[in-house]
């Protein structure tokens, strides 16, 4: 990595990040760090750039200009979406991928075996690790009770907690997650928002949200954009009481 003032602990860091569509900067030296097993939840007005900066991390979108380093010296600006999947970093898109003919373990299974070679998986079943991998996911995810049912029978959050899990299956080392809570219940938006503070014990976890009991309940740093940089950072708290923050996003 090329700045020498990075702490050790840093997954990821992006340093000066640009992105331009037609002239307008949609990401606008974008700069920010995140911690090893880190819970990071990400704030801002619709447009603020929340989505190209997963899109920049993720290899969807490559940067004008800027650094963006995973695990210190993995140049993410020069992968492409599925290597940089295959480097550990899983994203959450904001509508569910989950198949909906297929049961719930069905689907985690899928999952698994899209690590291996499309002949292997053909011809494989499934390994005993690969099954107790899955029954250890489905703990997470609260879904033992609904394993054969169908993606379609489960409600909106049980989808959204299924390709978390699905996620989960990759072993990522950090989780991107884009609007985990809208069109949840209350009580899923909790259990949502208990899920990912304890997937981030094992690993870095940074969510989009707009939900605000949600990103209350994460109590984690927080982290405001605006117009495609970094407005404010601190505890919720903290950024609640800035009043640039209140401007542009809390106070509309
Ligand atoms: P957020 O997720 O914070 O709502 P986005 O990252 O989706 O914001 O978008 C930031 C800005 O960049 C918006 O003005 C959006 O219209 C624009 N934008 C995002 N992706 C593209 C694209 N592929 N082409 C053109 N403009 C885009
Ligand atoms: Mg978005």
């Amino acid at each position: 990595m090329v700045d020498k003032h990075i702490p050790d602990d840093t997954l990821l860091y992006l340093n000066n990040v640009t992105v331009s569509f037609d002239g307008f900067k949609a990401l606008n030296n974008l700069s920010f760090l995140i911690k090893s097993r880190e819970l990071r939840a990400i704030i801002g007005p619709n447009g603020a750039g929340k989505s190209t900066m997963m899109d920049v991390v993720t290899g969807k979108t490559r940067p004008d200009t800027g650094e963006i380093y995973f695990k210190g010296s993995v140049d993410l600006t020069r992968h492409d979406e599925a290597e940089v999947a295959n480097l550990g970093i899983g994203r959450k898109f904001q509508k569910p991928s989950v198949i909906e003919s297929l049961t719930v373990w069905e689907n985690l299974e899928l999952a698994l075996k899209g690590r291996r070679s499309p002949f292997e998986s053909m011809f494989k079943g499934l390994s005993s690790e690969g099954s107790k991998k899955i029954d250890d996911v489905l703990l997470k995810i609260r879904l033992q009770d609904r394993r054969d049912l169908t993606g379609a029978s489960l409600s909106h959050g049980q989808k959204q907690w299924l390709e978390i899990g699905m996620l989960l299956l990759q072993d990522p080392e950090l989780l991107l997650i884009d609007e985990p809570a809208a069109g949840m219940t209350d009580e899923e938006t909790f259990r949502t928002a208990d899920l990912l503070r304890e997937l981030s014990q094992e690993r870095s976890v940074v969510v989009v949200e707009h939900d605000m009991a949600f990103i209350k309940a994460l109590n984690c740093r927080v982290m405001v954009l605006h117009e495609g940089s970094v407005l404010a950072e601190g505890s919720l708290d903290h950024v609640q009481q800035n009043q640039q923050v209140i401007d542009v996003y809390l106070g509309r």
